[in-house]
């Protein structure tokens, strides 16, 4: 069976469904910036410690893509 061409094009580069990278992508849970995939999350987010933006009062918490994929999906639906 033919493959799209960009995946063709991705070759033995491409990544198995599912998995961005080896290691996690970490998003600030606050104002949702990502930042390069990393073993550890960043110290802090230079967003939220803003003086115009906030950390929350129990102190700056990250999440990554793989757990937002656990309770959070795409959707792309047509205008009706
Ligand atoms: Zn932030």
């Amino acid at each position: 069976m033919a493959r799209p061409d960009a995946e063709r094009a991705a070759g033995s580069r491409a990544r198995p469904r599912g998995i961005l990278t080896a290691m996690p992508r970490y998003v600030c849970a606050t104002c949702a910036a990502q930042f390069p995939d990393s073993p550890a999350p960043p110290e802090h987010c230079p967003i939220c410690t803003d003086e115009r933006q906030y950390v929350p009062e129990d102190g700056q918490r990250w999440t990554t893509f793989e757990d937002l994929a656990k309770t959070h999906r795409n959707e792309l639906r047509a205008d009706s």
